[in-house]
């Protein structure tokens, strides 16, 4: 009995040697911008797809940059986010093609109202849309509307978070507004409202912290000032080593605030650059005195500027693996 026990014990370990003796395989989190021109990070960019090791892929707010449902960049897309209903996030309208127009000027020449292009993309692609306040209820009906499964919609209001495909969503404060433009209301109702100058309410803009199947937590901070939340919630309690900042000025932190936000609030491993509202970068370098590179200048932590078609990889401690 004895000797088979130790028998056992000899094989287990020579097991597991040999597995040691194997590279371990890398289990990161891709990132790919699905910007305005291919290479470059331009004015209207804000799509990223994250695509997690299990293969599962996130949309985040498509934007006008995303060609629509039939953009051959999209892929199979099995969660959409929506941080808040402005027509830029959302989709009010979108490219002709992938790299229509140009990095200053895209041709945004497609309406994507009633709907949203967020919708569109859902119904297209069989895509769950999760999004926090009370935007579900918004993206059920026209899921329903279009044909669609309204469940499909899902609620994480701030505090919870709901868990698709082993990814765990949250969502988190923005300090922003959140108004329902009347033309994806339509109709004599629309129509009042857009005389009288007021917007639906669906409640607050949000962001969203997301922790993948590799341990790698994400915070994606949608349009935002700066909130005492990136440091109590988004570092202190979710441990956030990624960070997607919005550092456009005038509707969201600029350069000098979203600097403070990374440095001393949500402090990651490493930010991407996003929603700058500028030429960012010409022939895929940093423009010379555009608020990209005040950003860069300013934040202490490595900072990626996030261009159109280049998968970056992170690894579970917020490090860029490949692709940086
Ligand atoms: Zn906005």
């Amino acid at each position: 009995m004895a000797v088979t026990k130790r028998f056992i014990r000899i094989a287990m370990s020579g097991a597991f040697g040999a597995l040691l003796a194997f590279p371990v395989l890398a289990q990161n989190v891709k990132v790919t911008p699905l910007g305005g021109i291919e290479g470059e990070f331009c004015p209207q960019d804000r799509a990223l797809i994250f695509e997690d090791p299990n293969g599962t892929r996130v949309l985040y707010d498509p934007g006008r940059t995303v060609a629509g449902a039939q953009d051959p960049r999209l892929g199979k897309i099995d969660i959409i986010l929506v941080s808040h209903m402005h027509g830029d996030h959302v989709g009010n309208a979108h490219n002709k093609a992938p790299n229509s127009g140009t990095c200053e000027s895209p041709d945004t020449s497609v309406s994507a109202v009633p709907n949203t292009s967020a919708v569109e993309i859902a119904l297209a692609k069989g895509s769950k849309i999760v999004t926090g306040s009370e935007m579900p209820a918004f993206f059920a009906a026209k899921l329903k509307a279009g044909g669609g499964n309204p469940a499909n919609s899902m609620l994480a209001r701030f505090g919870g978070s709901v868990t698709v495909n082993g990814i765990r969503i949250a969502t988190v404060t923005a300090m922003h507004s959140n108004g329902v433009d009347p033309d994806y209301i339509g109709g004599d109702l629309g129509k009042m409202m857009k005389e009288a100058g007021i917007a639906g309410d669906v409640g607050l803009a949000t962001g969203y912290v997301l922790k993948f199947t590799n341990g790698l937590v994400a915070y994606l901070s949608g349009d935002t000032g700066i909130t005492a939340d990136q440091e109590f919630v988004v570092r202190d309690h979710y441990g956030a080593k990624l960070a997607v900042m919005n550092i456009g000025d005038g509707f969201t932190t600029g350069p000098v605030e979203a600097a403070y936000v990374i440095n001393e609030l949500v402090k990651p491993v490493s930010v991407i650059v996003s929603h700058a509202n500028e030429v960012g970068t010409v022939q895929g370098k940093v423009r010379p005195n555009s608020k990209t590179e005040a950003f860069m200048k300013l934040s202490k932590v490595r900072t990626y500027v996030p261009l159109s078609g280049k998968t970056m990889e992170f690894d579970n401690a917020g490090n860029c693996a490949a692709g940086c």
